[in-house]
């Protein structure tokens, strides 16, 4: 049946017809806006991706042959999902890889530990390191102890992680993690355990980076489950807990990965850059479905939703699946080097979870500020409020924030809830189950509507 179409609705056929121009007076553009979210809210593609990532791939430690095999997958899916100039960039690596880990204690009565090897951890030696615990509440008290406690012993970080939506309390404990090894061997320590930074009760261990200090003696760091650790919390105010740890590791492996990119090329000003930023990359454990399949997946449709329109985006979108995001950000720094001389008019990145997006935040210059007045118009019916304070202190997700420090490139965040994020996180359990298909529609929108609005609007947002 023939009807009659608005010369805006023209301008969303899908495929076909010759790139139009930019809408040029802000009424259309914010109708085109609207068209652009309420499109986007009905693709269901996010879910196909993540499904197809975490059942073809899986787990795709950076440098692995799965990690390669995800870009090869992520080159078809872009090609498949119609966007240009789709190619993988070779990153190269000096990868850690987990051999077997076990941990029990040995006194007062043999038990045995749910654990994890802590990513860059040395090992203990084929016959392990049998030690007295030295308890500590949490890295604040180990930093503070100056006493010879830790001397011979195995430090004990009982750090806990708070739930919240916005991810406060993982920023605020996983210096447990990250730092806990240097600390305890600043100590006379001889390795270092942690309670699992996660927010789940579950008997899981949750791996993840941690740094040695080339001044510090290196020693080996696991991360113990949650129940495991209330265990010794509680035996550690009876009396002498020992444990025996026996991890195998080895680093600097000499590997490869790549950054995939793929991009919807602009009109007029094609060679400014939108940048939508994931990782393909994820720990070896789990199916990185969450971590960060979800973010692919999420960027990838909302490219997707782009491409399909009938008019091009001023600017150039591009998408980048950044490589070795979780032990490293050696994809991030690449980037950084070869495209250092781009104006680039964002930088963000989807990299947490598949909850649904509640606010935004911007890190744009600030006399760009008054035109995010349209953008928060057009993602306030999905439920993203722009806050009354802090609204121009955005963080743009781990990778993109690399990029954001290093060339004062502007950013956006498109805050995810992330309440139960860290249940999962860095554990066997980051598996497709956990994702809610019905959370997927609405990142999209929001995705699609924020570069469809960054990649056209007359005003420039950088450099910070
Ligand atoms: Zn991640």
């Amino acid at each position: 049946m023939l009807r009659r179409r608005s010369a805006l609705a023209s301008l969303l056929v899908l495929g076909g017809g010759a790139p139009s121009a930019w809408a040029t007076n802000a009424a259309d553009g914010s109708a085109l806006l609207q068209r652009v979210r309420e499109r986007a809210l009905q693709d269901t593609r996010a879910w196909e991706i993540v499904t197809a990532l975490t059942t073809e791939v899986g787990a795709r430690v950076a440098g692995s042959p799965n990690d390669a095999k995800a870009v090869q997958w992520a080159l078809a899916q872009a090609q498949a999902l119609g966007l240009a100039n789709v190619r993988a960039e070779p990153v190269p690596l000096r990868v850690w890889q987990r051999g077997p880990a076990q941990a029990r204690i040995t006194a007062p009565h043999a038990h045995p530990l749910v654990i994890t090897a802590l990513g860059n951890s040395v090992g203990t030696g084929s016959t392990g390191i049998e030690a007295e615990i030295a308890y500590y509440a949490d890295f604040t008290a180990l930093k503070a102890d100056t006493s010879d406690k830790a001397l011979g012993r195995i430090v004990f970080i009982d750090q806990k992680t708070e739930r919240s939506r916005d991810g406060r309390g993982y920023g605020q404990a996983v210096v447990a993690r990250v730092a806990g090894a240097v600390e305890a061997a600043r100590r006379g320590a001889v390795a270092v355990a942690i309670r699992s930074i996660g927010t789940d009760r579950d008997r899981i261990a949750h791996t993840g980076a941690m740094r040695y200090d080339p001044q510090v003696r290196q020693i080996p760091a696991l991360a113990v489950s949650t129940p495991d650790a209330d265990l010794i919390a509680r035996l550690a105010v009876r009396g002498v807990v020992k444990m025996h740890v026996a991890l195998q590791a080895q680093s600097d492996v000499v590997a490869t990965s790549a950054n995939v990119i793929a991009e919807l090329q602009g009109s007029d000003v094609a060679d400014e850059i939108v940048l939508l930023g994931a990782h393909l990359d994820s720990w070896d454990v789990g199916q990185g479905a969450l971590d960060d399949g979800a973010g692919v997946a999420i960027v990838l449709a909302a490219a997707h939703h782009i491409a399909a329109l009938a008019v091009k985006p001023r600017r150039t979108i591009r998408v980048v699946l950044f490589a070795n995001e979780e032990n490293g950000f050696d994809g991030a720094n690449a980037y950084a080097e070869r495209y250092a001389h781009q104006t680039h008019q964002f930088v963000s990145e989807s990299d947490f979870g598949a909850g649904r997006i509640w606010r935004l935040r911007t890190r744009l210059r600030a006399d760009a500020l008054p035109a995010v007045d349209e953008l928060a118009a057009a993602l306030a019916p999905l439920g993203i409020e722009r806050p009354a304070t802090g609204a121009n202190e955005g963080s743009p997700g781990p990778d993109a924030g690399v990029l954001m420090r290093r060339h004062k490139w502007p950013a956006i965040e498109l805050t995810q809830d992330g309440t139960n994020y860290f249940d999962v996180h860095h554990t066997d359990n980051d598996t497709l189950d956990k994702i809610d298909p019905a959370t997927l529609p609405q990142n999209v929108a929001a995705w699609a509507t924020s570069a469809w609005w960054a990649a056209n609007t007359p005003q420039r947002f950088g450099p910070l």
